[in-house]
Order: C-alpha cells, then sequence, then structure tokens
C-alpha cells in the first residue's frame, strides 16, 4: 500500500472519523496512534512473519491493525466500541488476515478466542496501543491465564511501564513488577512523545515489551500464597516487612513466631518489601507456608 493510503496519517485519521461522525470517548482510553514511525517501531518489536499471529485489543479505526495484517499471517483484533466496528469493517475491508471481535477484552473467552482462530499458527504476539484505564486488568489476564503467547508488545503509560521493568531496591519496584516479572522478561523499547496522538492523553507513553516465560523463574508451591506474601509485604511501603507481615497474618499472641521464620528464609526482619527479590518472595513463602502460615 502507498503511504498516503495508509490509515494512521492525521489527514486520513481525521478523514475517517469526520466522515462517520466518530466522536472519542475519554472513558474508553481512545487515544489513536497517527504516526507511521512509531507504528512501525511497534511492530518491529513484535517479530512477526508471514507463519505467526497477532492478537490486538482495542484496534480503534485500524492503523495498527493494518500493519499487524502485512507483517503476520493472522489477525485477531477485540475492539469494545460497536461504533467502530463498522469503522474498521470498512478500512481493513483490504485485508482478508483479519479477525474482528467485538466486545471487552476482559470478559472475552481468550483460550476459546484463540482456538476459533489461531489453532493453525504456533506462535501468537499480543501487540496493542492499550487503553489506559485497564492496562494493569488486561495484561494480568494475558499473563495469568496462560495462553500460548511468545511476546506482548504494548503502549501503555510510561510510569506504568517503569513500575513493571522495576528492579528491586528502587522507588518504581513493587507488586506490580513482581507479578509482570514472575511470567514474563520486560524491556523497555521506547518512550512515545504526545504528538503521536489524536487526541493527545495527558500522560506520557512508553512501548513495552513482554517476552512471556516458558516457566516462573522461581518454584513456589502455591501461586496464591505467594502473591498474597508480597501484596501483604507492600501494604506500607514505609513499614518493615516484619511488620507488613505481623499486621497482615499473626496475632498479638503468636507474632513473635515471624522472627525466626525470617531468619530462616535469610531476610533480615528490618528490610523492606521494595528491597526483596522474586527469589527471597519465593524462599519466604516457603518458609511461611511450611509453618502455616497464610492461604494453604
Ligand atoms: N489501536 C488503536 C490505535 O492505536 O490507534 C486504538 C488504541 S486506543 C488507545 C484503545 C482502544 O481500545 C480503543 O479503540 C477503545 O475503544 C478500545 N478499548 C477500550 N477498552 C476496551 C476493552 N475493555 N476491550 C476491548 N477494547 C477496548
Amino acid at each position: 500500500m502507498k503511504s498516503m493510503d495508509e490509515i494512521a496519517t492525521p489527514r486520513r485519521t481525521k478523514e475517517i472519523i469526520a466522515r462517520h461522525g466518530f466522536s472519542f470517548k475519554k472513558s474508553l482510553g481512545q487515544n489513536f496512534l497517527i504516526d507511521q514511525n512509531i507504528l512501525h517501531k511497534i511492530v518491529d518489536a513484535a517479530n512477526l512473519d508471514e507463519n505467526k499471529g497477532a492478537l490486538e485489543i482495542g484496534p480503534g479505526i485500524g492503523a495498527l491493525t493494518e500493519k499487524l495484517a502485512q507483517a503476520a499471517k493472522k489477525v485477531t483484533a477485540v475492539e469494545i466500541d460497536q461504533r467502530l466496528i463498522p469503522i474498521l469493517r470498512e478500512v481493513l475491508e483490504p485485508y482478508p488476515n483479519i479477525y474482528l471481535h467485538h466486545g471487552d477484552v476482559l470478559k472475552t473467552d481468550l483460550p476459546a478466542l484463540f482456538k476459533e482462530n489461531f489453532s493453525d499458527i504456533d506462535q501468537v504476539s499480543v501487540v496493542a496501543n492499550l487503553p489506559y484505564y485497564v492496562t494493569t486488568p488486561i495484561l494480568m489476564k494475558l499473563l495469568e491465564e496462560k495462553l500460548p503467547i511468545d511476546n506482548i508488545v504494548v503502549m501503555i503509560q510510561k510510569e506504568v511501564a517503569e513500575r513493571m521493568a522495576a528492579s528491586p531496591g528502587t522507588k518504581d519496584y513493587g507488586t506490580l513488577s513482581i507479578a509482570v516479572q514472575y511470567y514474563s522478561e520486560p524491556e523497555l523499547v521506547c518512550i512515545v512523545p504526545h504528538t503521536v496522538f489524536i487526541p493527545q492523553p495527558n500522560v506520557e507513553s512508553a512501548v513495552i515489551r513482554l517476552k512471556v516465560r516458558e516457566k516462573p523463574p522461581v518454584e513456589v508451591t502455591s501461586e496464591k500464597h505467594f502473591f498474597e506474601v508480597v501484596h501483604a509485604s507492600f501494604a506500607q511501603r514505609r513499614k518493615t516487612i516484619a511488620n507488613n507481615l505481623k499486621s497482615r497474618f499473626f496475632t498479638k499472641e503468636n507474632k513473635d513466631e515471624l522472627e525466626p521464620l525470617l531468619i530462616k528464609a535469610g531476610i533480615e526482619p528490618t528490610r523492606r518489601g521494595e528491597t526483596l527479590s522474586i527469589e527471597e518472595y519465593a524462599r519466604l513463602s516457603a518458609v511461611l507456608l511450611e509453618a502455616g502460615i497464610g492461604t494453604e
């Protein structure tokens, strides 16, 4: 396709929107991409080829969808806004390898969608300019459902991307960093200026790539218990790990049992939750679980 025909140019985007009388809904995180360079950067980061599949969440008017259809064998795009479906059908008409699904991705049966659309495909990437109001629930759903996904390349709020990729001991490191890094290896691809969107969001943006792990980096007996311990340890960032865990799991009567357990796990009780690595949380969860502290 010639570049003047492509969807993501300011001129063509404005023309499509005006012709369909479309108005942006802030509540659905509708900030559309109008920059060819950034679209190419996103698609390149996903490493697609003619044998691979792409799942897009929130195709908008199809700017990224078009690029994905040119780079992958098949694209499945899930869009919540019914008003965009006829627009997408029109602008994406030249691409028979795109399947549109109208619905809320958070309520969509993704394993069934994968079975229906990607059963003949070995490697699938999720590629999206995500609606920022639901970034975390969408990414956690994709990771927790353990779908056959190789990598996830998404535009998200810069601050959230930094939290996902943060290392222990930094101010950005928290429950989100641990949850994302348990399932994937995050890598910041680029920081993105406001000017590539219409309308422009009032937060900074970044593209992040999550390489989905075949198995978690640590072995845990119970994921539920592991994440319960992580959440409890960050309940109040300024408290020590011992104080946070006491408030969550212990009573006045048995609180003295905690320190020996922390020592057994190799963790100094005066440390703060934000200094512990995933490996240390796994060890701590194992010791607490063995002592019957926490769920299961
Ligand atoms: N991909 C387009 C682009 O880059 O120009 C649009 C991206 S815009 C940031 C987010 C899109 O996600 C919008 O089209 C919005 O309607 C859609 N959306 C919002 N919430 C959604 C949800 N829960 N499920 C599916 N799509 C959603």
